[in-house]
């Protein structure tokens, strides 16, 4: 009943809340009336008890045929393991773009009575996205269709990774264009809603109506279309759609988490119509992108948390050390405000580490050696073979040393362990090759700068 309970809480205690408190939990299992979660920290477990420990009983016995007395909360080392956060948050937020108790978020609005649209979120509009190198041409592109006029390219298909901006991008080409014609028929929704409201419409006997709704709209948007691959009937339903749109000019806009040709058990003539317009993909946010949208979404905490204050380096750390889906770098924001306003402290890395520590041991990205070794080959353009053979040439021995080092810096294997995976090699070889380009790394901008660009290729 974890999967239902958890739904239904995220509906009340909003999204936010849900992905910042909820989602890092793990269900234990119900005895003799308790019901027992493993919280990542202890604070999580606390701070879950004493906020939303009453709606949690309640929604659990209204699951569960009022069975539980109480609930219980524990650490447990790695407590979201079995569930990515990610994907977890992905799979109910989708069905509920706006939840309906989160503060920022304005009731659904209603667009025309009859279109089976989903509501938009007030938050995903274009003032409030971030723009940087990975997502500027998806977000130009956004831009172009909320200008709304001629169709220019049809349909737009953004794609990119979970987190990453797709559902934001595609509320705010819809806010903007009903803002500049109220008139216009704008109709968002997601593949699955595309496929539940398909399903209905024919057990119904309503195929007519469902026809008519779907081809008068001026601009269709559907989110998450990988959803419907394998599902041959609603293919099929979802192709005439968006023929019927493309032939009468109406602007489509489709996303999916991976591009038109990567998704699978999809027919070939969807296919080939999803790529006939402009593709933009959503690249992995950097570190820059990361740090501004940080930035931006620090002061709507602020304004929630007045008087929290943040220390310099805060945000630094957790744009380095949080990886690119920027859903759960907000839910981590919202934990750590909450965590400080609590215990009334200035925001600092020792308490970003402590509040964090599950985010951020979930975000440790493991870097193999052999990774590392073909990582540095490509980018001095030499043979894997030379990398770890016995050649000492400087142009190998070079390369092999920012190799080791980056070995030494990046795992946690030993030097021995080490110098083994590098031909053999003996320990103070690699010791020696460590402090070769520490040492170079201050006075060589060169090395410094293959450093860092290898460090993130590797981090990334
Ligand atoms: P996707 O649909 O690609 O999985 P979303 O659009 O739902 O991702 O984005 C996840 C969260 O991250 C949302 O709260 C969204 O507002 C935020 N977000 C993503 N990209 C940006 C950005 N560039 N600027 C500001 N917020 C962003
Ligand atoms: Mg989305």
């Amino acid at each position: 009943q974890w999967g239902a309970l958890r739904k239904t809480l995220c509906e009340t205690i909003g999204e936010n809340n849900y992905k910042a408190w909820i989602e890092p939990l793990r269900y234990d299992g119900l005895e003799n009336g308790v019901a027992t979660f493993g919280a990542p920290t202890n604070f999580v477990g606390t701070y879950v008890s004493q906020n939303f420990g009453d709606v949690m009983l309640s929604q659990m016995n209204a699951l569960s045929g009022d069975s539980v007395r109480r609930l219980h909360f524990r650490v447990v080392q790695g407590a979201n393991e079995t569930s990515e956060p990610t994907r977890s948050a992905a799979a109910v937020a989708p069905a509920t773009p706006a939840a309906p108790t989160s503060p920022a978020v304005a009731p659904a609005q209603a667009s025309s009575d009859l279109l089976p649209g989903a509501p938009l979120d007030q938050r995903f509009k274009f003032d409030s996205f971030v723009v940087g190198k990975p997502n500027e041409l998806a977000h130009a592109a956004a831009r172009r269709v909320a200008e709304g006029g001629r169709v220019t390219f049809n349909p737009l298909f953004l794609h990119g990774g979970v987190g990453l901006g797709k559902t934001h991008l595609m509320h705010a080409i819809a806010w903007e264009l009903r803002e500049r014609n109220p008139e216009l028929n704008v109709l968002y929704l997601s593949a699955e809603q595309f496929m539940y409201r398909f399903v209905q419409a024919l057990r119904d006997r309503r195929m007519m109506d469902f026809k008519s709704i779907f081809r008068s709209v001026d601009v269709l948007m559907v989110d998450d279309v990988q959803f419907i691959s394998g599902k041959d009937s609603t293919q099929e339903e979802f192709f005439h759609t968006f023929n019927a749109l493309v032939d009468q000019n109406k602007q489509v806009v489709i996303s999916a988490d991976r591009a038109p040709d990567e998704i699978k058990d999809l027919e070939n003539r969807i296919r080939s119509r999803l790529q006939s317009g402009l593709v933009v993909d959503l690249h992995p946010t950097d570190y820059e992108l990361r740090l501004g949208i940080l930035q931006t979404k620090v002061e709507q905490q602020m304004a929630y948390n007045p008087g929290v204050t943040l220390q310099d380096g805060v945000l630094e750390f957790l744009a380095h050390r949080i990886s690119t889906n920027v859903r759960v770098l907000e839910g981590a924001l919202t934990r750590l405000f909450a965590f400080a306003s609590l215990i009334g402290k200035p925001v600092d890395l020792g308490m970003t580490q402590e509040c964090l520590t599950d985010v951020l041991r979930a975000n440790e990205r493991k870097v193999s050696i052999e990774e590392i070794q073909r990582r540095v080959a490509e980018h001095y353009n030499i043979r894997l073979s030379d990398m770890i053979g016995p050649r000492r040439t400087r142009a190998f021995a070079r390369p092999r040393q920012v190799a080791m080092y980056l070995s030494k810096k990046m795992t946690a294997k030993s030097l021995p362990e080490i110098g083994r995976r590098f031909g053999k090699r003996d320990h103070t070889t690699v010791l020696h090759g460590v402090n070769r380009i520490e040492a170079l790394a201050k006075s060589d901008a060169q090395i410094a700068e293959d450093l860092e660009i290898l460090r993130r290729a590797l981090e990334a």
